[in-house]
């Protein structure tokens, strides 16, 4: 926040800026001869962009979406090479991002002709990007050699590098990840001596065979799992971002007592709930269901009723220590935000980027 003031407010993201690093050299140890680039893309899964530059510094170069998100990164003064993984737009996107000197992804005829159009002569990295079964990005196979031809015969076109996106690689042995590598391979072929990138973070811990000279890892430096059916922890991950809030009423109710908007959860015993500072407004899934865990005062405990806007109920009748100003962890340390993201029917990366700005950020 830009006030100089710091408010109290009891719904924190803690951002641990060494797990970032340990997760970081996880994933170095499990790609040693690639080079990395930290995807650090919606202000770094959520967590803080400029923060995320910063901790990743042992990163080969950084990856974001969009054109807003590169020159804020080089307007805090982050120096190492970004790479723009949509590419441009419009002519105008395109001067910019040779303003900022941000690296461009070119993944459709369109950005190959504004390259021809507006190019400037300070030459840019850019990636040719090959759709090789995701089918949402990308040239097809046999469209490479010619994109990769024109791009090379431009002057602003330093060194050409080709990448392309695993649609499955966190399944164990999808036949649709080995027909992306044999695609890949095949396109690289006809594309002359060039850097190639295939892995994100899936692939950089599950399928070696798919590391080149590059790969791009997100969530996995933020501690999320990518592989179906394997825990963060399993893969040696660490959990980035903890956010918690705290208790801030406490009632006893009677059994067949209901909670929370709709009354869709009613006590089946006599039960004392806990009011937490935290709802759907601070980015916590309103359709979590009751059951869902929430760790108060260190322990396990259930979310009952509703998610509501700013407030959420948990059952914490066999929690006893429980008092206004316990803390309560709602993901990350001792909590992983995997389990949250299941409950919720979705994924890490989902959560993560849904934590809203009325959360205070604390980096340590
Ligand atoms: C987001 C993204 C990644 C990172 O994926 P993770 O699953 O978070 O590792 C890699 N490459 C591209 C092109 C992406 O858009």
């Amino acid at each position: 926040m830009a006030d100089a003031r710091v408010l109290p407010n009891p719904t924190r993201a803690r951002i641990s800026l060494a797990a970032w690093r340990h997760n970081l050299l996880q994933l170095k140890a499990a790609s040693p001869n690639a080079k990395l680039m930290a995807v650090i893309k919606a202000n770094a899964y959520g967590h803080g962009a400029v923060q995320a530059a910063g901790a990743l510094d042992a990163a080969d170069a950084f990856g974001v979406a969009r054109l807003g998100e590169g020159v804020e990164l080089r307007e805090a003064g982050i120096v190492k090479p970004i790479v723009l993984m949509e590419g441009v737009f419009t002519a105008a996107e395109l001067a910019l991002a040779l303003e900022f000197q941000l690296d461009l992804v070119v993944h459709a005829d369109y950005q190959v002709e504004l390259l021809e159009q507006h190019a400037s002569s300070i030459p840019r990295v850019v990636w040719l990007k090959l759709d090789t079964g995701m089918h949402r990005l990308g040239f097809q196979a046999g469209e490479s050699a010619s994109a990769a031809a024109r791009l090379r015969a431009l002057p602003a076109v330093g060194e050409l590098r080709v990448m392309t996106h695993f649609s499955s690689a966190d399944e164990r042995d999808a036949p649709e990840t080995r027909a992306q590598l044999q695609r890949f391979e095949s396109a690289r072929l006809g594309l002359g001596s060039i850097e190639a990138g295939l892995a994100n973070s899936a692939a950089v811990l599950s399928i070696p065979a798919s590391h080149r000279e590059w790969v791009r890892a997100g969530i996995a430096l933020y501690g999320g799992s990518p592989l179906q059916g394997r825990t963060a922890e399993s893969l040696g991950l660490k959990p980035v971002m903890t956010l918690s809030t705290e208790v801030i009423a406490l009632r006893s109710i009677k059994s067949g007592d209901a909670v929370g908007y709709g009354a869709t959860w009613r006590a089946s015993r006599p039960s004392r709930i806990a009011t937490l500072a935290a709802g759907y407004a601070d980015g916590i899934p309103r359709h979590l269901p009751s059951g869902t865990p929430v760790l108060v005062a260190g322990r396990r405990a259930s979310l009952v009723g509703r998610v509501s806007m700013d407030m959420i109920t948990v059952d914490v009748t066999d929690l006893p220590e429980v008092s206004v100003g316990s803390t309560a962890v709602l993901w990350g340390e001792g909590l992983p935000v995997d389990e949250i993201a299941s409950a919720a029917g979705t994924i890490s990366y989902e959560l993560l980027c849904g934590v809203t700005r009325r959360v205070s950020f604390d980096y340590f």
